[in-house]
Order: structure tokens, then C-alpha cells, then sequence
């Protein structure tokens, strides 16, 4: 039998159901193999007795034949997502020593089902950057590497404990959040699949926000049906966050391997970007031969304001992160600074807890929204956002898709970008524009680069349509039979 943490979460919960091998068996395996893989980082928490707990809960239910549809599967939770009783800190050192008294709902939801947690993922503070160097608790080992290097390298961010766990067969998947490419681009990085569904599809209840217009909760998983499964017990209508859709959630599982013949699917001419990697250009290439073979129509369309969604999202989400972490003062939550007035005490606390790229977010932020930049920036940022979903929707006149690279490079070095913020925020440059405008997209390994590394390919569908991307990336994860794993340098 394959290794336990080998499996799919597909496979892993027929084996489950079928008694094949206990919850506790499967879960004792991964707390094994995440004890082996400390120096990857990957976890900041690791809950191993409320996993057994919960893996012999499973194993009772299974006995009585009232299993959930992922009953006894292990899974790691990006830390973002409050856990009652569980540290929480999104990656900062504010929020050190949190322990919410509540459950976020997508947590919640993977409960009911049967699902077992792990621990919490680490993760760029508040999620906010692309390497997860921004985490307070360190960056996160890729654990893939280049060709004959022993270079660390990222697994991307800001999903990165996420996307690392999942690579390395440290739990079956794991939820991550995507306010800009932080599951599609650590996916990309890693070798494995990552959605990013419509926005409101799954509550942000009990998220930690960054920026609350466009984060939205989604799965990193190592197979699309894996995925679909994944995402079918997080979605779902909740009346405690208003901006969550009220609509069924379909079963996202029978989309995968459907027929995708006579689907058309546009190539957006404006994400040929200068400087991209001969290699992404002709992984692309062949991402569209794969779906053209597999019966789909190819159409070219163009997204003529793509050059204004970095920028756009630059201003957005740091105008909206600096409104939503001013609630930070050293009172209700983590960690408190001393000081001789109320005011110093406020000023200590967020000054020693909150690292660089988030002070950087919240100046930027607090400058776009003041009473003399609001027209120019805010207000302009959010015209131009219009503009954006306008693009596609009249794409979706003449497709039901579209395809392109996930990132313009692989997995970098850790230490490569972070001298200047600019340059990192450039890697996000073909995922933004479905946070802009709330669609959903997902990323799929499509192949490996010169240097042995993953690449990406995106597919991103109209508002609610995740079942077309689960078809359609079903097809592409079978035409690129994408099986290379990394090697266990780390155990
Ligand atoms: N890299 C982007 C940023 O830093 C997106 C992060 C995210 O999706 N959470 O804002």
C-alpha cells in the first residue's frame, strides 16, 4: 500500500470509509511525518492530541457507518483562520499568544465533514506578501530545489506553510486565503493545486482580514478532485459575513474529468509580459495545445487594463488592510507593549509588533485614503477596478475560460526579493486581476522548468462558475501528468 501521506484526500477517505486503515493510523503517520519536517517551517502550531482526539471521534463515527464526506482526513489550517482554543497569530507577532474563543466558519465546515487538524500553517504576516519572509515566525522551506543546489527556496506566499505541507506530505491539503495570489502563486511554487473560488463562495468569518474586499478562503491540495472535494465542505452560504453569497454550493467533484469538449477558452493577449521566461511562455503554449487537443476551442481575447491591476491592488488592499488592522492596539488581542500613557502604550504595541512590510502596507494605506489622496488614489484604484471586471466580462462574450501562466517565474531564492518591494510585488501580476474583480481562478502543475522546479498554469472562470475550472483543469491535470515529487532532503 502506498505510504499513508502519499495518498490523495480522495484516496486517503475511500480508504477511510472502506476501513482499509483507521483515522487514528493515518493521522499518527502525518504527525509523524511533520515532526520529521520541522526545518521546513511549515507548521507554527502543531495540535497533535486534538488530532488524535478528533482521528479516534472519526474512527467511532466510521464504526457506526455515519462518516462525513471527509471523515478522518488529516488536514492543515492556514493560520489565518481562527481555531477555538488554538494560537492564531497570521504570521504576527501582535497577535502572539491569541487564542480565540471561536471557530472561523471554513474551519468550522471542515469539522462537521470529519475532517482531523494538524496544526496551523505558517504564513506571511497578515498575509501580506508572495515569499512568506514576511512571517514573524520565519520564512517557509520550499521543499522543492533547484537541480543540484541545496539553495532554499520559497514556496511562495502568502500561503507558504499551506502550499510546503501539502508538497512535502505533511497533511493530505490545507486551507489557504487568497486576497491577491497567495494560493494560486505558493501552488504554482510547490507542485500542487489551488483554487481561489468566487468571492463570498466561503464565509470569511473568523478570518483573520486583510483586505476585506477581495480575501477569500480556498483549498491547496495535490489533485483537482482533491480540490473540489476539499472546497464543497468550505463553501457555503453564512449569514455572520455579509458579503457571502446565498447559493447552493454545487458538488464541485462531478465537474472533474467531465467532457470539455466544445468549451472555448481565451488566451488574454496582454499577459505576455516583457521579460517572462522563454519556459513560461512555452509551458502556456502547451497548456493550450493540451486543451485544444482535448476537443476546446481556443479564442484570443484581450483584457486591455491588465497593465492597472498591480497598481490597482496596491492601493486597494493596503487602503482597506490599514482600516482593518487599526483594531490592533494592544487591548483585545495577543500582544500588549508597555508605555506610560494609554497613548504609548498603543504606539509600542504596534510599533514592536508589527513587522516592516505591514507598517509599509498601513503608511500606504492610511496615505491613498487621507483627505488629500482619496480622489487620486483610492477613489481612481477603484475606477480602474471597475474597468477590470468590466474586461471580463465582455471576455465572457466570446469565452468560458481563460487560461494563462499562474506566475511569471518559478520559486525563487529566499533572500531574492526582499530588498526591494516592488520587485515582489510584480510576481502577482497575473493573479490580481481575479481578486479585483472577484472571480475565481485556480492554479495546476503543469510541468517542471530547466532547473527541475514546478510551473503554473491558470485557468480563471466567470462569478460562480468554478464547476468549468474544475472540468477544465481536470483536463489539463491529465494531459500534463504532472507526477514529479521533491526529494525528501528534509527527513
Ligand atoms: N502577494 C500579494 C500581497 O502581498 C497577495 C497576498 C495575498 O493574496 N494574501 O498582497
Amino acid at each position: 500500500m502506498t505510504e499513508l501521506t502519499a495518498l490523495t484526500l480522495t484516496d486517503a477517505v475511500e480508504g477511510l470509509r472502506t476501513k482499509r486503515f483507521s483515522a487514528e493510523e493515518i493521522t499518527r503517520a502525518h504527525l509523524e511525518a511533520m515532526e520529521g519536517a520541522r526545518t521546513l517551517n511549515a507548521f507554527t502550531v502543531e495540535t497533535p492530541d486534538r488530532a488524535l482526539e478528533m482521528a479516534r471521534a472519526s474512527d467511532a463515527r466510521i464504526a457506526r457507518g455515519e462518516g462525513g464526506p471527509l471523515e478522518g482526513a488529516p488536514l492543515g489550517v492556514k493560520d489565518l483562520f481562527s481555531t477555538e482554543g488554538v494560537e492564531t497569530t497570521a504570521g504576527s507577532r501582535i497577535l502572539q499568544g491569541f487564542k480565540p474563543p471561536y471557530e472561523s466558519t471554513v474551519t468550522a465546515n471542515l469539522w462537521r465533514d470529519g475532517a482531523v487538524m494538524l496544526g496551523k500553517l505558517n504564513m506571511d504576516e497578515f498575509a501580506m506578501g508572495s515569499s512568506n519572509e514576511t512571517s514573524a515566525w520565519g520564512p517557509v522551506a520550499n521543499p522543492w530545489r533547484s537541480r543540484g543546489s541545496n539553495a532554499s527556496l520559497t514556496p511562495g506566499g502568502s500561503s507558504g506553510g499551506s502550499a510546503s505541507a501539502v508538497a512535502a506530505d505533511l497533511c493530505l491539503g490545507a486551507t489557504a486565503s487568497d486576497t491577491g495570489g497567495s494560493i494560486r502563486q505558493p501552488a504554482a511554487f510547490t507542485g500542487t493545486v489551488g483554487i481561489k473560488p468566487t468571492y463570498g463562495r466561503c464565509s470569511r468569518w473568523g478570518m483573520v482580514a486583510f483586505a476585506s474586499s477581495l480575501d477569500q478562503a480556498g483549498p491547496i491540495t495535490r489533485s483537482v478532485s482533491d480540490a473540489a472535494l476539499m472546497l464543497r465542505s468550505m463553501s457555503g452560504h453564512d449569514p455572520k459575513d455579509s458579503t457571502s453569497l446565498p447559493v447552493e454550493t454545487p458538488d464541485f467533484t462531478q465537474f472533474v474529468g467531465r467532457d470539455v469538449r466544445g468549451l472555448r477558452v481565451g488566451v488574454p493577449r496582454e499577459y505576455r509580459v516583457d521579460g517572462m521566461p522563454a519556459e513560461i511562455e512555452q509551458l502556456w503554449e502547451q497548456g493550450v495545445a493540451w486543451l485544444r487537443d482535448a476537443g476546446c476551442e481556443i479564442v484570443e481575447v484581450s483584457l486591455p487594463h491588465t497593465r492597472y491591476a498591480l497598481p490597482a491592488y496596491y492601493i486597494v488592499a493596503p487602503a482597506e488592510a490599514s482600516s482593518n488592522l487599526a483594531r490592533y492596539d494592544g487591548m483585545r488581542f495577543g500582544y500588549r507593549a508597555g508605555g506610560g500613557t494609554l497613548t504609548e502604550v498603543y504606539e509600542n504595541t504596534r510599533a514592536e509588533g508589527f513587522g516592516d512590510e505591514v507598517k509599509r502596507r498601513i503608511l500606504i494605506g492610511t496615505y491613498v485614503l487621507s483627505a488629500g489622496f482619496y480622489d487620486a488614489y483610492y477613489l481612481r484604484a477603484l475606477k480602474v477596478r471597475r474597468r477590470i471586471a468590466d474586461d471580463f466580462d465582455r471576455a465572457w462574450e466570446t469565452c468560458d475560460a481563460l487560461l494563462t501562466p499562474s506566475t511569471p517565474t518559478a520559486a525563487f531564492a529566499l533572500g531574492d526579493k526582499d530588498a526591494d518591494p516592488v520587485t515582489m510585488y510584480l510576481n502577482d501580476v497575473f493573479t490580481v486581476p481575479a481578486n479585483l474583480a472577484g472571480l475565481p481562478g485556480i492554479s495546476v502543475p503543469a510541468g517542471l522548468d530547466a532547473n527541475g522546479l514546478p510551473l503554473g498554469l491558470q485557468l480563471v472562470g466567470r462569478a460562480l462558475d468554478e464547476g468549468t475550472l474544475f472540468s477544465l483543469a481536470g483536463a489539463l491535470e491529465q494531459a500534463a501528468a504532472f507526477r514529479a515529487k521533491p526529494e525528501r532532503w528534509w527527513s
